[in-house]
């Protein structure tokens, strides 16, 4: 088999079959298949797409390329859910420990920021002395003791995904939808859990722009889970606007706490509380609005909060941190931008507050920047709102004045103010069931 015909069959439209999938993955990770002929069939992907089957087959080959996490150990149905990112996007440090408070054992292997969005394990790692790098057999006894454990990913999980996406990255061959379900559905497939539950994001802040796209990338997943016998369902979630107000790992961290004790914002909590009941209702506890009930009642109850604590003291952090933020580092300068006129805020660029925030420091430059914990902000005003002339519509933290002047521009360009209220889009707006039934809302 040569990849020339494999290139060629793809550029004319044709399906490649399982071999010709295996063939190419496995010489591209063993280094039998150069970058140039790789990048070439990405591209005829990118351009004449691949059908259900052949999506499965890529999906399958790519999650086996190394480890997989065997949690059989773990007695019960484990649910994994994943996003696929956005700004402001912490609702997997609420609805981890709500789900696990609710008896349903959570075993999340999570991401770090990518580009403007931020990832679970930056914000759990501003929790000082908080341990993110777990040995497999510290996450399954974790898992076992208290019923949840959130980790980096371990060991070498989907290489071949790895090496994929990093030429995709810079083939402008990323947003293809065989290729983002692919790749998000091996590493989940690769992280053993029984049951998936996606929050496919859609708005300015999110990879997908239109309901459209959206809900095709979230039909092209769950038909992968279906074809693998991994459970999946989809909601389709609002990222025109950022969730709850804090963008940034300590902040959000911090946001997520209160949202715990029942003072969160209401979206935010609306939409943790919607996937908790999804990835309750995939585990059998019951119908979604059962599962909504039980969820809010954890909350009520401090059961959840509790469930947090004891996550953060078996993972090396200090549990009276939820009561104490002052144990949290604190940037060393706040800086309020304010409302040139008064108005209603009419929209507000998410994807460019997610860049002011790693501008600030709260995300990584360069593959190598560190990340300030502390920095990053909290949106006073959100679309819809009224304000007043000179009043904060967005609060700056941040260590550095110079990273305030950049971050202060990026803001200037996104936010636009005008003196009619527009109206917002419900925030679940679309769900998938496992059989693939779409609702749009
Ligand atoms: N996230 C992923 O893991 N992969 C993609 O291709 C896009 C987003």
């Amino acid at each position: 088999m040569r990849m020339y015909e494999i290139i060629e069959k793809k550029r004319d439209g044709m399906e490649l079959s399982t071999r010709e999938i295996r063939h190419f993955i496995s010489g591209y990770c063993s280094g039998t298949v150069p970058d140039y002929q790789a990048a070439a069939l990405l591209m005829a992907i990118f351009l004449k797409g691949m059908n259900k089957r052949e999506t499965a087959d890529l999906t399958e080959i790519m999650a086996a390329s190394g480890d997989t996490t065997d949690l059989s150990g773990i007695s019960g149905i484990k649910v994994d859910k994943h996003s696929t990112g956005g700004v402001g996007d912490k609702t997997t440090l609420i609805l981890a420990p709500v789900v696990a408070a609710c008896g349903v054992p959570v075993a999340k292997m999570s991401g770090r920021g990518l580009g403007h969005t931020g990832g679970t394990i930056d914000k759990l790692e501003s929790i000082p002395g908080f341990k993110t790098a777990l040995s497999i057999n510290e996450f399954i006894s974790n898992i076992k003791d208290i019923g949840i454990a959130i980790s980096g990913q371990t060991g070498n999980l989907a290489p071949a995904d790895k090496k994929l996406y990093a030429l995709r990255d810079v083939t402008a061959t990323v947003n293809s939808i065989p290729l983002i379900a692919s790749s998000i559905m091996s590493k989940k497939i690769a992280s053993g859990a029984d049951r998936i539950v996606l929050d496919v994001k859609v708005g300015s802040g999110a990879f997908m722009k239109t309901l459209e796209e959206a809900v095709e990338l979230a039909g092209a997943m769950v038909d992968i889970g279906r074809k693998v016998g991994r459970t999946t369902s989809a909601v389709i979630t609002d990222m025109d606007v950022p969730l709850g107000n804090a963008v940034g790992n300590s902040l959000e961290v911090m946001e997520a706490m209160d949202t715990l004790k029942g003072n969160g914002p209401e979206d935010l909590e609306a939409v943790s509380l919607e996937l908790a009941a999804r990835m309750l209702e995939l585990a059998g506890i019951g119908d979604r609005d059962t599962c909504i009930k039980k969820a809010r009642e954890v909350i009520e109850n401090g059961r959840a909060l509790a469930k947090m604590e004891a996550m953060i003291e078996k993972q090396g952090g200090d549990p009276g941190i939820t009561r104490n933020y002052s144990l949290f580092k604190k940037a060393r300068l706040e800086y309020s931008f304010n409302a040139e006129k008064a108005g209603y805020i009419e929209s507000v660029k998410t994807d460019s507050l997610g860049i002011a925030s790693v501008l600030l420091g709260a995300g990584r430059e360069t593959k190598d920047s560190l990340v300030d914990y502390s920095a990053g902000l909290i949106v006073v005003k959100k679309p819809g709102m009224w304000v007043e002339k000179g009043e904060t519509i967005v609060k700056l933290h941040t260590d550095f004045e110079s990273r305030l002047n950049d971050a202060v521009s990026v803001l200037k360009e996104s936010i636009t103010i005008s003196d009619r209220r527009t109206s917002l889009r419900p925030l679940i707006l679309a769900d998938i069931s496992c059989s693939g039934n779409v609702t749009v809302y």
